[in-house]
């Protein structure tokens, strides 16, 4: 069986973009139109020899009704699913109530979750991340994935420990 690793986070923050360039593939929405991913999308990965499964998600937001409910849910079973979670957060927005509704319900499934801090590109890094640490999920990976910066030091680093 092959790893799988869920992108999970709010709606915008980078999600859809990281999963086309983990696949190499134009295979997910982006735009800033929250929503744009509505079930889970799943793409074959490879890094180094090593083969996954991303799937991508389309994030979970402040409301619980309607299509943003069932986005939440969409990503409840991709959780579940999940070997490892890149829990994505925005750089740019900053740490927002919703990351840290998200944290607490990863922190109570006790999962493998690595926190990736995107749109580090044009925001002095260190500082822009730094408020994420206190998610409780360690030091954030810094990646911008439109531009592709950090995206293989990313799977270097979370895939080691499988
Ligand atoms: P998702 O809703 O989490 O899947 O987010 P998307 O991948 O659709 O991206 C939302 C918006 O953020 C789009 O306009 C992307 O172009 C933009 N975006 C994604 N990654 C980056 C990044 O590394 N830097 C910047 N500046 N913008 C990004
Ligand atoms: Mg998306």
């Amino acid at each position: 069986m092959k790893p799988v690793l869920a992108l999970i986070g709010r709606p915008n923050v980078g999600k859809s973009t990281l999963f086309n360039q983990i696949t190499k593939s134009r295979n997910a929405l982006v735009a800033d139109i929250p929503g744009l991913t509505r079930d889970r999308q799943y793409g074959d990965a490879t890094y180094e020899n090593k083969s996954f499964i991303v799937v991508d998600t389309g994030g979970i937001g402040e409301s619980e009704q309607g299509i943003d409910a069932y986005m939440a849910e969409q990503s409840r079973t991709a959780i579940e699913e999940a070997d490892i979670i890149l829990f994505v957060v925005d750089a740019r927005a900053g740490l927002l109530a919703s990351d840290e509704q998200i944290a607490r319900d990863l922190r109570a499934l006790g999962k493998k979750v690595h926190l990736v801090a995107n749109k580090v590109d044009g925001v002095h890094a260190e500082a822009a991340v730094s408020e994420f640490f206190k998610l409780g999920f360690g030091e954030p990976h810094h990646v911008a994935a439109s531009h592709g910066r950090g995206v293989q030091q990313l799977l270097e680093d979370v895939l080691a420990e499988l």
